[in-house]
C-alpha cells in the first residue's frame, strides 16, 4: 500500500518556491466551496483589489491566472502578439529566452537585445533598436532575472516603450513584493508574476495585469487568440466585475484562499515595508557572506536583494555542498543555471524566507559546511 505523503520540513532559500507561512497553509486547508458561490466571488473581488494594491495599479484587468508564472507569461504573449508582429525581447538570463520562444510560437518576429548573464538589460541597446525599426508592437523584458540575481531598469524601459509607441511586457515573477514595482507610475502595459517567490504563496498561480492600452490591442486583434484558456476576452467573463459571473474554468479554489491570505499579510505589512525588509536582510546576508570571504557575483547597483548570486569558491564541490546543507540543515539553496551553472549559488531571501532567522541559519550552515 502506498501511504500518505508527508514532505520533509525544509527551509527554502533557493530561487523559489519560498517558505509558505503557516497562516497561508491554514487558509488553504479551509473547506472547498463552489467557484461560483457568492462567498467565493466576494473573495475573488478582494484578491483583485489586493493585487492592485501590491502591483500599484488601478488596471481593471488584474487577476490571477490559474496556472504558474510560465502561463502568465504565455497569457501576455498569446493575447498581444499576432503573426508578423515585431517584438523586442531582452535576454540577459534564462527567462528572456523563454519570452523569445513565446513570441516565435505565436508567429511574431523576435528582435533580440542580448546582454551578458549577470548584467542588466542595456537601455541604450534597446533605444538603438527602437530607432532602427518601425512598427514595433512590444518591448519585453524581465524585471528581476531569477537565473542570475540581476534587476533591470523597468522604469526606464517602460518609458522607452511609451516614447516609441509600443507596448511593454514585463516579467515580474521575482520582483513583485521584493523590490519597487510601480505598474501605473511606470506605464507598464502587460505584466505577469508568480505566487511562489516574494508573495510566499504556493506555486501554481500567476497574477497578471493589463493596461487599458494593452486591452485595446487585445480588442483590436485581427486574428483570434490561438489559446482558448488564456484568451483575456473570455476569462474576463469569470474574473470581470459585478455579480454576473459565467463559468470559464473551475478555479483552484483552495490555492486562491492561500493567495488571498498571503496578500492580506502583505497589506498588513505594507508593500513599501516589504521592499525595505528584503533590502534589510539582504544587507545582513551580504555582510555575513563577505565576512566569510565569499564574493557576490552581481555588481551592487543591479543586485537583487531577494536573489543573491554568490561565487562558488575554487575547490568547493557545488553539488556536494548543497547536498550537505539539505541533509544536515534541511536547508535548500539554489544551483547556478545555464551560463552560471557550477559557478554560483543562488540564495533566495523571498517573502517568508526573508527574515533574520533565515539569514542566521544560512550563514551558520554555510560556515560549517565550507570547512
Ligand atoms: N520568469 C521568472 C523570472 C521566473 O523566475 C520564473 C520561475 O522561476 C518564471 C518566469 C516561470 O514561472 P513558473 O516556474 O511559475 O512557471
Amino acid at each position: 500500500m502506498i501511504k500518505s505523503f508527508h514532505p520533509p520540513l525544509r527551509t527554502l532559500m533557493g530561487p523559489g518556491p519560498s517558505d509558505v507561512h503557516p497562516r497561508v497553509l491554514a487558509a488553504m486547508a479551509r473547506p472547498t466551496i463552489g467557484h461560483l458561490d457568492p462567498a467565493f466571488i466576494g473573495m475573488m473581488d478582494e484578491i483583485k483589489q489586493l493585487l492592485q494594491y501590491a502591483l500599484r495599479t488601478e488596471n481593471a484587468l488584474t487577476l490571477p491566472v490559474s496556472a504558474p508564472g510560465s502561463a502568465g507569461m504565455e497569457a501576455c504573449f498569446v493575447n498581444l502578439v499576432e503573426p508578423g508582429d515585431k517584438v523586442i525581447v531582452c535576454q540577459n538570463g534564462v527567462f528572456g529566452g523563454r519570452m523569445k520562444e513565446n513570441v516565435e510560437r505565436f508567429g511574431g518576429v523576435a528582435l533580440m537585445v542580448e546582454d551578458p548573464w549577470g548584467e542588466a538589460v542595456s537601455v541604450d541597446k534597446v533605444r538603438a533598436l527602437l530607432e532602427q525599426h518601425d512598427n514595433i508592437k512590444a518591448l519585453a523584458f524581465v524585471h528581476a532575472e531569477t537565473s542570475t540575481g540581476v534587476q533591470s531598469n523597468a522604469k526606464a524601459l517602460c518609458a522607452l516603450a511609451r516614447d516609441y509607441g509600443c507596448l511593454s511586457i514585463v516579467d515580474a515573477v521575482t520582483s513583485l513584493a521584493g523590490i519597487e514595482l510601480e505598474v501605473d507610475a511606470w506605464g507598464v502595459d502587460a505584466l505577469y508574476s508568480g505566487t511562489q517567490k516574494c508573495l510566499s504563496a504556493p506555486p501554481g498561480i500567476s497574477p497578471v495585469t493589463f493596461s487599458e492600452r494593452a486591452l485595446e490591442a487585445v480588442r483590436n486583434r485581427k486574428t483570434r487568440s490561438p489559446s482558448w484558456f488564456l484568451d483575456k476576452n473570455l476569462v474576463m467573463g469569470y474574473w470581470g466585475g459585478g455579480q454576473k459571473r459565467a463559468y470559464h474554468h473551475t478555479a483552484p479554489v483552495n490555492a486562491l484562499y492561500g493567495l488571498h491570505e498571503s496578500l492580506v499579510m502583505l497589506q498588513e505589512e505594507g508593500i513599501e515595508a516589504s521592499w525595505q525588509r528584503h533590502m534589510h536582510h539582504h544587507t545582513a546576508l551580504r555582510s555575513g557572506l563577505e565576512a566569510m570571504g565569499l564574493e557576490m557575483a552581481v555588481a551592487a547597483d543591479v543586485r537583487l536583494p531577494q536573489l543573491n548570486s554568490v561565487m562558488i569558491p575554487d575547490g568547493v564541490d557545488d553539488a556536494a555542498l548543497r547536498g550537505r546543507l539539505l541533509s544536515d540543515y534541511s536547508l535548500e539553496i539554489g544551483a547556478g543555471l545555464g551560463a552560471l551553472a557550477g559557478k554560483v549559488w543562488r540564495i533566495g531571501l523571498m517573502g517568508s524566507s526573508c527574515s533574520r532567522r533565515h539569514v542566521m541559519l544560512c550563514l551558520d550552515a554555510l560556515e560549517n559546511a565550507l570547512v
